[in-house]
């Protein structure tokens, strides 16, 4: 399995693509306002792509979702894409839609016939298909945010962590997530107002209790960081992260 990390800005940054990835060119990470860009720029075939994951409702996550679907609307998707998402996905998506190109525009129809909005909450699995699902995770963030370990026959492959604060309840997802855990990284030690996990949270915190075969990799971040040595990398655009089964 491998992960194409698409982006690796967040929400505020020095000019960094937004984060966003895709695992086997067909679980799409994110819709960032950005996404059609990295998706062009990393080359990734669109017509791959049979299930997108929104975490939350942040604009650096979903506002692309217009630009996405008015593209695969024009392509013709090749068949029923299904989105995740927290409550309220299919509505906000929708209203997204409407706000960028008009309730009268086609696209409104042909989402319905093309999209299907899947609804979760935290603790949640949900078949993918070929042997693949995906375990919600609940995250520390002002709005409900929704990460997920990516498993294969029940065993993890891959965990996503997006926005949030450290929270002891994540630590067992750590433990449990497979060996590749993709996770924001944008605190900074001088931040005013703390709203995202830093390295030195991950040092002190998840490091000493995971497996020695944990590798973080850290996104969603404020600037480029370079990888130091150890189990935190900081990933860039157009890295693939070969992830072992
Ligand atoms: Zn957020």
């Amino acid at each position: 399995m491998r992960l194409t990390i698409l982006g690796n800005g967040g929400g505020i940054s020095d000019g960094l693509p937004y984060n966003a990835f895709l695992v086997d060119d067909r679980l799409l990470g994110e819709v960032p306002p950005d996404i059609m860009s990295s998706l062009f720029r990393e080359r990734i075939k669109l017509d791959g792509i049979r299930n997108i994951f929104i975490s939350h409702f942040h604009a650096d996550h979903c506002f692309g979702f217009p630009f996405l679907a008015l593209r695969l609307f024009y392509n013709g998707a090749p068949g029923v894409i299904k989105t995740f998402g927290p409550l309220g996905l299919e509505s906000r998506m929708l209203d997204l839609c409407a706000l960028a190109f008009g309730n009268d525009h086609p696209l409104r129809e042909w989402l319905g016939g093309v999209m299907e909005f899947i609804e979760t909450g935290p603790d949640s699995e949900i078949d993918l298909g070929d042997g693949l699902s995906i375990k919600t995770i609940p995250m520390d963030h002002p709005v409900e945010t929704l990460g997920f370990t990516l498993r294969r026959s029940q065993a993890p492959l891959f965990t996503y962590m997006p926005d949030t604060l450290w929270n002891e309840n994540l630590l067992p997802f750590i433990q449990n997530g497979g060996r590749t855990i993709l996770i924001d990284l944008n605190g900074e030690p001088g931040d005013t107002h703390k709203v995202h996990l830093s390295e030195a949270d991950l040092i002190e915190m998840a490091l000493p209790r995971c497996g020695d075969d944990v590798v973080f990799y850290g996104t969603h971040l404020k600037q480029h960081k370079k990888t130091g040595p150890g189990r935190i990398r900081y990933v860039k655009p157009g890295d693939h992260i070969e992830i072992p089964e």
